[in-house]
């Protein structure tokens, strides 16, 4: 007896256990799995006559022995396959199963992992699966009761293809698993989830007829059985607009991606023209558990004609709209094509650029008209959008920066750069932000507070590509953007300015002090009127901000650190300058310690670490 791989066992004990109220979908789940392997074999017996077999997906009951029989004639799979496909859930060996989901419910561990063959214990207590591989030439059986564990042994098996037995479980109060037994069951589970495969679900169904040979008028009848074909086979896209329904693109969803939640948005389209195709396209709810990996491969399905000719064509999707999920179909290609063709072909270079117009319109449109939709779909991907305005020095920028949001501290939510710019007063000459690690870092800042009482709109930038965007940028809507944190942010009057000037010629040998204190530390000391409560910060003097430094810095393969210059601000109204200013003309020595702590406590203020920790300790306990 095999072991399963202990992440598998996990979700495992959740199938059997089974918390969900919804079992019947394991049918849809391993149907769907049937249709791949028959899309497979097709696509293969293109070129060769070998695989040509009937490709169908066969379905029988024996109420007898309780057992339930989905059989498909599609590629099989080898023993290795075997091993690695049913031995194995989450077949990420990166991902840190424990780690990465506490907290989670068992719905969402479920969900982010796909449901998928497992599903079957959820009805089954034993599942037999026969399969022969087109790709070698025995046949296997593998076994198992669940958690325990599963076995591998050789069989005999005629055809290429899959046959799984699920041994139902003994009905119970909770929940009447022989009902899978019956043919209506199995009848209308079909017609709900996997009317569009595109493969005949054949089962023997009963069927009362007229008795031949009795009367017109007193007619006799018989039960007979028939083969019927469950499904109606036409995709989805195929079926008339009418049909194609919120509920239809649902269900199509989560049956050809394997997902157990629904898409936050389904969108149809059929566009003829110098190319013709039929598009289905998803946003998801959730990125994907490897979405923001190097491991996560983007990509459209993508079919000639209701054949399946790739399953990720990854030419379809930029790289920012990686997370939509869909299919595309065209008759305009050709169907043994090579994949590297298929890369240089005009068509497929066509088509990715009518869908990429496609979601930007429909991102827009949501944007417009279902703001707390776009609102949660830019939480989970707005990063990866983001990502797109500023790689390639910014080729994407103009396209994409409409689709932008960051988080408002005026609105208290996340607001566009249109809006902001509407929001703005008329001479305002800047769209100001603020950079930091959280929403919570930023809203502490020393600037924010002087911004805040002057009614004064901050963009909180808290992801690392946030200020690289904006410099790429540069301006929007004619307003240039500004950081809080450089050396010329100011929100103050005439009148104000002048007193400030007038307060710096007044301490200008402290600030010279100051200065020499801290030496390279700092490339100047000045005084400013943003602050409110907080006495001192730190702003940037160059072009590098302080945010931007913290985030080269942290690039896996920084090789030299970068260093922001940096000037120390001390608020000229608050009551730390006069003390500094007695200091200055009676203690030096102590005046050399309340720097040194005033400018360690604007680095923290930053986010950034203290320097030299050991002196600023003591410093502070000498002071206190
Ligand atoms: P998913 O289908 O989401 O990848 P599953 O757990 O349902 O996850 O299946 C795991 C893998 O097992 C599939 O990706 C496929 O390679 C293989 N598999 C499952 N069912 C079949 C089948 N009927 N024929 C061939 N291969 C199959």
């Amino acid at each position: 007896m095999k072991q399963f791989k202990t992440q598998s066992k996990r979700i495992l004990d959740l199938m059997i256990n089974s918390i969900y109220t919804n079992k019947e979908i394991f049918l849809r789940e391993l149907i769907s799995n049937a249709s791949d392997a028959l899309d497979k074999l097709k696509f293969i017996s293109l070129t060769d006559q070998n695989a040509k077999q009937d490709f169908a997906i066969n379905i029988s009951i024996d109420s007898v022995n309780k057992t339930l029989t989905i059989e498909d004639t599609g590629i099989g799979m080898t023993e290795e396959e075997l091993e690695k496909n049913l031995g194995t859930i989450a077949q990420s060996g990166t991902l840190n199963f424990k780690q990465e989901n506490q907290g989670k419910t068992d719905e969402e561990l479920i969900g982010q992992f796909g449901v998928g063959f497992y599903s079957a214990f959820m009805v089954a207590d034993k599942i037999t699966v026969y399969t022969k591989s087109y790709n070698g030439k025995q046949g296997y059986k593998w076994e198992s009761k669940g958690a325990e564990g599963y076995t591998i042994e050789e069989c005999e098996k005629d055809n290429y293809g899959t046959k799984i037995v699920l041994k139902l479980k003994e009905d119970c109060e909770d929940f009447k698993y022989s009902d899978f037994l019956q043919e209506y069951k199995i009848t209308s589970l079909i017609r709900r989830y996997s009317d569009y495969i595109r493969y005949p679900i054949k089962m023997e169904v009963t069927k009362t007829v007229k008795k031949e040979g009795s009367p017109e008028d007193k007619p006799e009848y018989e039960q007979v059985k028939e083969i019927e074909t469950l499904n109606s086979m036409v995709p989805l896209w195929k079926k008339p607009k009418a049909q194609v329904t919120e509920e239809a693109l649902k269900e199509f969803y989560k049956n050809e991606f394997h997902e157990y939640i629904d898409p936050l948005k389904g969108i149809y389209s059929k566009i003829e023209g110098a190319v013709t195709y039929d598009s289905i396209l998803y946003f998801p709810q959730k990125p994907s558990f490897d979405y923001y990996s190097k491991d996560f491969k983007k990509g459209l399905k993508l079919y000639c004609n209701g054949v399946l000719i790739m399953d990720k064509c990854e030419d379809l999707l930029p790289d920012y709209f990686g997370f939509v999920k869909g299919i595309v179909d065209s008759s305009d290609l050709s169907l043994n094509i090579s994949r590297e063709i298929l890369q240089q072909s005009r068509q497929v270079k066509a088509i990715a650029n009518g869908i990429e117009k496609k979601i930007l319109s429909e991102l827009k449109k949501m944007m417009e008209e279902d703001r707390e939709t776009y609102d949660k779909l830019w939480t989970e991907f707005g990063l990866s959008i983001k990502f797109g305005a500023y790689a390639g020095f910014g080729m994407n920028k103009d396209k994409l920066k409409d689709l932008l949001l960051f988080y408002s501290s005026q609105k208290e939510k996340l607001v566009s750069l249109a809006e902001y710019v509407k929001n703005a007063p008329q001479d305002q000459e800047f769209i100001y932000y603020a950079s930091g690690e959280s929403y919570e870092q930023i809203s502490s800042l020393p600037q924010i507070e002087k911004a805040k009482e002057k009614g004064v709109e901050i963009l909180f930038f808290k992801d690392g590509v946030d200020e690289f965007v904006a410099k790429l940028l540069t301006e929007y809507e004619g307003k240039k953007f500004k950081s809080v944190s450089e050396a010329d942010f100011s929100l103050s009057g005439e009148d104000e300015k002048k007193e400030l000037e007038k307060k710096t010629e007044e301490n200008g040998e402290l600030l010279a002090k100051i200065k020499e204190i801290l030496g390279d530390n700092v490339k100047e000391v000045k005084l400013t009127d943003n602050l409110k409560t907080y006495p001192v910060c730190l702003i940037s003097a160059g072009d590098l901000s302080i945010e931007m430094e913290k985030v080269l810095n942290a690039m896996p393969n920084a090789e030299q650190k970068v260093k922001a210059e940096k000037i120390l601000q001390i608020s000229s109204t608050h009551s730390v300058l006069e003390k500094l200013q007695k200091l200055y003309k009676e203690d030096q020595e102590k005046l050399s310690k309340t720097v040194n702590v005033l400018y360690q406590s604007a680095r923290l203020l930053e986010g950034l670490p203290v320097d030299d920790t050991p002196s600023f300790v003591t410093f502070i306990s000498e002071l206190i």
